[in-house]
């Protein structure tokens, strides 16, 4: 019999949770060729996530672990899939925004159809606000051209995968984690499902403008290094305008006398090192990242765990 592991990342999500639950063993009793397991991490939650988990870990296929402090996503995503035993793994967001009823197509799609992976395609982002849309849209755009690697649109971390794409994703050990580049890193025959979006179940969400920006940042930083490559090439081409426009102000001081050469040299002055500061800037990002990576520190800490529970 196959063992599906559902992991599930939550950050204040104790009114989502016990919805969650009923709906996903509600639809896993439709796979009854399937044993369950459920992998919930609490990502340092501030309300009493930690309580309903506690709860929820009397059924003995539901396993808790709980962060010393909140991580971020990424993290209790890596954790869930580091404790996960199944055959198949699954993600899914506890506010329901990520659609039970798609666990039987997904679970035929790896079990019967021959593929590795199977993720869920949201189609439309109807319910999100117009600014956070649009930009996300952008976004997608110009991580698509800088990264030789197919982040689509729409896909996010609601799949289903086998344990062999499971034990891949494991191997990557980064500690600047960008889960959306890794599914697409490590490869694998995927389908897809589309399905809409809907609103969240219960609570509100963890992303603001400030954090949404901060993850797309981590997404190029992570996966690309066309930003220094560019950064290189316009230094390149503005080192030859600055040059131009040097000469045409001697030449015209020199013959005309119509305009001073001041001006000129000041905004060269103050372009060439604005220019010269974001350069540093790009710089600095990757450095920054290589120097979080060589101090090999743990993604996450656990602090509670139902296994733990358990024992004592
Ligand atoms: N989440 C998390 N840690 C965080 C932020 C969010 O584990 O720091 C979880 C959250 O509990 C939910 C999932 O990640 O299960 C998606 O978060 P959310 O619904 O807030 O994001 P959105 O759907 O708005 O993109
Ligand atoms: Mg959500």
């Amino acid at each position: 019999m196959d063992k599906i592991s559902i992991i599930v990342p939550c950050y204040n999500e104790e009114e989502s949770l016990p919805l969650f639950y009923r709906e996903v063993c509600k639809v896993m009793e439709q796979i009854p060729e399937t044993e369950v397991e459920f992998v919930f991490v609490d990502d340092g939650s501030r309300d009493h996530t930690l309580r309903v988990l506690r709860k929820l870990a009397e059924d003995p296929r539901c396993n808790y672990f709980s962060f010393s402090r909140n991580f971020g996503k990424e993290a209790a995503m890596y954790a869930g899939l580091r404790h996960a035993t199944g055959d198949y793994c699954v993600i899914m967001d506890a506010d329901l925004q990520h659609p039970p009823s798609l666990l039987k197509e997904m679970y035929h799609a790896v079990s019967q159809e021959g593929f590795d992976c199977c993720a869920g395609f949201r189609e439309d982002r109807e319910g999100e606000g117009k600014l956070r849309n649009f930009l996300s849209r952008g976004f997608y755009k110009v991580i698509q051209r800088m990264c030789s690697l197919d982040m689509t649109d729409g896909t996010g971390d609601f799949r289903m995968m086998s344990r062999q794409v499971v034990n891949s994703i494991l191997k990557m050990k980064e500690y600047n984690r960008y889960m959306k580049g890794i599914f697409s890193f490590v490869g694998f025959e995927t389908k897809l499902i589309p399905f809409h979006n809907v609103e969240r179940a219960a609570g509100t969400t963890k992303w603001n403008l400030k954090s949404l920006f901060r993850y797309a940042m981590d997404g190029i930083f992570s996966f690309s290094t066309a930003p220094a490559a560019w950064a290189g090439v316009l230094g390149i081409l503005l080192l030859f305008v600055a040059f131009l426009v040097l000469a045409v102000s001697l030449f015209q001081t020199l013959f005309s006398q119509a305009i001073g050469m001041w001006p000129w040299v000041i905004a060269l002055i103050l372009g060439l090192s604005g220019i010269q500061m974001c350069f540093i800037g790009v710089l600095g990002q990757y450095a920054a990242k290589g120097y979080m990576e060589t101090k090999n520190r743990p993604v996450y800490i656990i602090k509670d765990s139902s296994q733990r529970k358990r024992r004592s």
